[in-house]
């Protein structure tokens, strides 16, 4: 599925609306959770605006890996050893921003399996 890139993340990409951004590069950048779910609650994006990570193809194989690489990055300068990355992928699965987005989570105790 193609995307005109119009989410909150796309406006946040064009400098629309603002973000505590902590990381950021050619293809990804890594920002604030604006309502964090823990002490640490970052966002990867890439540029990019894919909606979700079932719209990912081949062509998208190494954006995939380096924004996973970006998110472990990003945790270990926050100053965590352990964290949670997550990928929500479809209103089902919670997403409810579609431009595809990495969590990463950490801080305080995570229990699983998640609601
Ligand atoms: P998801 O539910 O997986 O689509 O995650 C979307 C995330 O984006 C949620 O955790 C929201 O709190 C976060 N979010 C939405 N708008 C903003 C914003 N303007 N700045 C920072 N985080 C946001």
């Amino acid at each position: 599925m193609a995307s005109d890139g119009d989410t909150v993340f796309g406006k946040i990409l064009r400098g629309e609306i603002p973000c505590d951004q902590v990381y950021g590069d050619d293809l990804c950048i890594a920002f604030r959770d604006g309502q964090p779910q823990a002490p640490v609650h970052l966002l990867v994006i890439p540029r990019e605006p894919i909606p979700q990570l079932a719209d990912a193809t081949d062509a998208h194989q190494q954006l995939l890996g380096h924004l996973l690489l970006v998110a472990a990055r990003v945790a270990k300068l926050e100053g965590l050893q352990s964290w949670r990355t997550v990928i929500n992928s479809g209103a089902e699965a919670g997403q409810t921003v579609f431009h595809l987005h990495v969590h990463v989570i950490g801080g305080r105790p995570l229990a699983w399996p998640p609601g």
